[in-house]
């Protein structure tokens, strides 16, 4: 299998992803994500996401009504959704 570096440190990335929280914001409204799979650098501690990861949190983000300060939502069905494959990483 390929491996894949960081983009920061050029070490190379762990092939199995841990379960991390994100913060995220979008239109002034804030976002916490938890249980969201994602490599993690083990030198630098900078995170990658799957991009359906991040796409699934980019979709919760759109459903959530505009009333709303904040929303805290669960990356268990963002897991699920997953393969376990990553196709593309991406940096959020
Ligand atoms: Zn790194």
């Amino acid at each position: 299998m390929e491996k894949d570096f960081c983009e920061y440190c050029n070490a190379v990335l762990p092939e199995n992803e841990r379960l991390v929280t994100v913060y995220r914001h979008r239109r002034g409204q804030h976002f916490i994500f938890e249980r969201v799979p994602a490599r993690v650098c083990a030198r630098c501690g900078e995170r990658y996401f799957s991009a359906a990861a991040v796409r699934e949190m980019d979709a919760l983000m759109k459903r959530t009504k505009k009333a709303i300060p904040s929303c805290i939502c669960t990356g268990d069905r963002i897991a699920a959704s997953l393969t376990r494959k990553f196709a593309l990483l991406a940096r959020i």
